[in-house]
């Protein structure tokens, strides 16, 4: 249910339908928007419960019920979009933000050419793995904390904030200390506990579509951040499962658009695992951009032949400022700049 205020109300009454709620043992949050500030009444049954018990207090506009599983991130609760700040660079604005890197920190040389490379092209996040989710036990699985202490010192030499995963809730405090950007991978995106840590870090969070996760199923699971208090979410379409077996996934561009109507929350693409090939990569980049992303987040390895993760769906730092160059082209032609 959400409780629309009146334009210039009193900080009383937003406080008197928070209390009313808290007194029927409902949660609240408040979207304390430009102009008036609309509270969500949460709790499992709020569905049995009649709008007139808010509907009836003093400062209150409008009650309505949010007819979705999400609530938190839906445009009915915050019509504006929201905007996610990470060292100064805005998220979800009219700038086109590019995090670039290898998949997985492989070594010291490794990380701070990668860094290099893609500050020098114009990107203004750095990735790189250090817990990796492997499918297989057999797999490279990273280099955990040694590869942090790598990410932080090319996070140092270059000025260049990062975004790595995390895929334990007890690991959510250790890695926060490196990184700015907390990633949630697609194999995780409804690991609750996980998600419930990260909110409650506060840390500024990218959560990748689950491969076989419906646009409603990602939104409720980001609604478990937001619930947390960490407003700082970012979503990532990565590609989806599908029928399709000439490419890696199958990514679902029109989640763009559709993002974009029903929920205020930054969104960018993944090209490179939705792809899988690095000779995809750029077609599907530039899609993305043109059809309304707010960032891409892109593999990027000094040398990707040796890469001991995803090489096949890696750019070289060659490749990747060509496609920088084309992405600012595209990004002009929608508004938008990189
Ligand atoms: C990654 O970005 O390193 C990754 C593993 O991606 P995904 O979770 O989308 O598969
Ligand atoms: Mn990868």
């Amino acid at each position: 249910m959400i409780v629309e205020m009146i334009k210039g109300a009193s900080p009383e009454e937003v406080d008197d339908v928070a209390q009313r709620a808290k007194s029927l043992g409902l949660n609240v949050q408040l979207n304390i928007g430009t102009d008036k500030t609309v509270v969500a009444i949460l709790g499992s049954n709020t569905g049995q419960l009649s709008t007139d018990l808010f509907a009836i207090l003093p400062g209150v506009e409008r009650v309505a019920r949010i007819m979705k599983p999400y609530k938190l991130a839906s445009r009915e609760f915050k019509a504006e979009d929201s905007l996610v700040y990470i060292n100064g660079i805005e998220i979800g604005g009219k700038r086109i933000v590019v995090m670039a890197g290898p998949c997985a920190v492989e070594g010291e040389e490794q990380i701070v050419e990668a860094a290099r490379a893609v500050r020098k092209s114009g990107a203004c996040v750095l990735r790189g793995g250090t817990f990796k989710p492997r499918t297989s036990p057999f797999s490279f699985q990273g280099l955990a904390k040694d590869g942090l202490e790598l990410l932080a010192r090319a996070r140092q030499q270059f000025g260049i904030p990062v975004i790595t995963e995390v895929v334990d809730p007890h690991d959510v405090s250790l890695v926060s200390k490196y990184a700015d950007i907390l990633q949630v991978g697609s194999r995780n995106m409804q690991n609750f506990a996980l998600l419930t840590s990260i909110g409650r870090s506060k840390c500024p969070v990218v959560l990748k579509r689950g491969f076989s996760c419906t646009v409603t199923e990602w939104l409720t699971a980001a609604d478990y951040l937001l619930a947390e208090g960490n407003n700082q979410v970012i979503l990532c379409e990565r590609g989806i499962r599908t029928f399709e077996d000439s490419i890696r996934f199958s990514l679902d561009i029109s989640s763009i658009p559709v993002i974009k109507s029903v929920s205020h929350l930054p969104v960018i693409v993944d090209p490179s695992h939705a792809t899988g090939h690095y000779s995809l990569v750029p077609a599907v980049a530039k899609a993305a951009v043109a059809a309304g992303a707010d960032g891409l987040l892109i593999e990027v390895h000094p040398n990707p032949k040796e890469a001991l993760v995803d090489g096949l769906q890696s750019l070289t730092p060659s490749d990747f400022a060509r496609l920088m160059g084309e992405l600012r082209a595209i990004a002009k032609s929608v508004d938008r700049y990189i």
